[in-house]
């Protein structure tokens, strides 16, 4: 049996930024991960053919992610991520028209409305109603009533139908990665709302430029391992509880002793952790076995020369709705892109071969300069577990302590008012983390 101040129950974003930031406190903090390595929803593995990094799947920051940027800070790895000035977004429509959406360096939400006013391909009407959005838009105003989807709220809001296809739509299915039909309003309020932040940089997107595992996941691991904390991957934990509260874990019959138990699974693992779920938690437990889940597809290709001119582009409109290219994680004369479908319910069930065939017509018939190239691999990662549902009728998301004394909550799923998100994950981590040192709440 070994004895330690805390232990993180999983290795995602959310246990790693908690566990980072107790170490960085001076807690003993033992990290306890079921899966062979770190890194939870956001990891990568050497592609077999090629060698190059592949995520999981791609990810974008924000700047308005300030936990995460935090985070990575402590880790030492922010000179990772690539930060854009300003906001800005090359698309291709359904028609072929390649535009940008660029926002100047203004002060907030002056940028947004100055970008959508020299945004061409849009008419007047549709550049006045996104300016008609200000007023629901300030953190001022009464949020949506819980069940309005985005796609009613947009409406409620005089946004016509075709700027919700070029503008809304792809932002939102981004951000919430369900369909704008299925999720509620609120959760993406709250994220325009952010994105729109006092901060000059909060719109700008931040991409990472090392692999997830090398960005997010590795540097936390040492940073613990450097301040004599433990990180245990392939081992799945059950918490152990006396009548007074938490007492440890129990791995596969090794004991660990703490007074503090942080769970950082996701929703769908939390009943899992307890031999009987004990009864001051059954309320959390059962709802979070009731929420339901979100995928995301991506298709991975590689051609046998660079095809896009920028780091990005978005597709609006296609089932593949953005494409990223990986140069800046794997430099070369190849071009390794990453497709990737939110909200994938619809083909997240086909075989790998029709989903491929599915991301190259779309792509090539988007970028014609693609058709001309070789295709020398293509692979498909399919995540099932993406996200949780934002739709209405979703039980309610827990707090961070929770009525059985010493064990918390954190991930993405907590109630951090974000989507599932590396920020909520991480928001949601640092929350955990205050909870145990008593050094301020949120
Ligand atoms: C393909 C894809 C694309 C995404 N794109 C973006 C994006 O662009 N931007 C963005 O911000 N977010 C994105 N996300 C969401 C983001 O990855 C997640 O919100 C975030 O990683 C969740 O972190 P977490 O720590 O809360 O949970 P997880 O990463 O799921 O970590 C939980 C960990 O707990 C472990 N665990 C479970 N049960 C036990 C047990 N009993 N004992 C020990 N360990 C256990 C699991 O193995 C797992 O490692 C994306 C997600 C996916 C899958």
């Amino acid at each position: 049996m070994s004895t330690v101040d805390v232990v993180v129950v999983g290795a995602g974003c959310a246990g790693l930024s908690a566990a980072t930031a107790l170490a960085e406190a001076g807690a003993r903090v033992a990290v306890v991960e079921a899966r062979p390595m770190a890194g939870g929803r956001t990891f990568a593995t050497a592609d077999r053919i090629t060698g190059d990094w592949v995520d999981n799947g791609q990810h974008v920051l924000f700047g308005c992610y300030h936990d995460t940027l935090e985070y990575l800070d402590r880790i030492g790895t922010r000179r990772k991520v690539r930060v854009q000035s300003a906001l800005a977004v090359p698309m291709i429509d359904m028609q072929g028209r390649q535009s940008e959406l660029r926002c100047p360096a203004l002060p907030s939400p002056l940028q947004l409305a100055a970008g959508v006013l020299a945004w061409e391909v849009l008419t007047w009407r549709e550049r006045l109603a996104v300016a008609g959005l200000g007023r629901a838009l300030d953190p001022a105003a009464p949020p949506p009533p819980p069940d309005e989807t985005v796609r009613q709220w947009l409406t409620r809001h005089g946004q016509p139908a075709r700027l919700c296809d070029l503008l809304w739509e792809p932002l939102a299915v981004a951000a919430l990665n369900q369909p704008i039909d299925h999720a509620t309003a609120t959760t993406f309020v709250e994220v325009v709302r952010r994105m729109l932040g006092p901060g000059p940089d909060d719109a700008a997107l931040v991409i990472p430029s090392e692999s997830l595992s090398h960005l997010i996941v590795d540097p936390a691991v040492a940073f613990v391992e450097a301040r004599g904390g433990e990180v245990l991957r392939g081992a799945p934990a059950r918490v152990t509880v006396d009548a007074r509260g938490v007492t440890g874990v129990d791995v596969r019959g090794r004991v660990i002793s703490a007074r503090h138990v942080v769970s950082s699974v996701p929703w769908h693992a939390v009943a899992a952790l307890f031999q009987d779920v004990p009864e001051a938690l059954a309320p959390i437990v059962s709802r979070a076995s009731a929420m339901r889940s979100a995928p995301i597809v991506t298709v991975n290709l590689w051609f046998d020369r660079a095809v896009l001119d920028a780091p990005f582009i978005g597709l609006p409109g296609r089932a593949f709705q953005w494409v990223f290219d990986k140069r800046l994680v794997s430099p070369g004369q190849a071009s390794h892109l990453s497709l990737v479908c939110s909200g994938a319910d619809e083909i997240v069930g086909l075989e790998n071969d029709a989903i491929i065939a599915r991301a190259v017509e779309e792509f090539t018939r988007a970028v014609p300069a693609a058709a001309r190239a070789r295709l020398v691999r293509a692979t498909a990662v399919r995540e099932r577990r993406a996200t949780f549902s934002l739709a209405a009728g979703e039980p309610a998301r827990p707090d961070t302590v929770t009525p059985l004394q010493g064990f918390l909550l954190a991930g993405d799923w907590i109630d951090t008012g974000l989507p599932a998100t590396i920020e909520s994950a991480v928001v949601s981590g640092h929350r955990a983390a205050r909870a145990v040192t008593g050094r301020g709440h949120s």
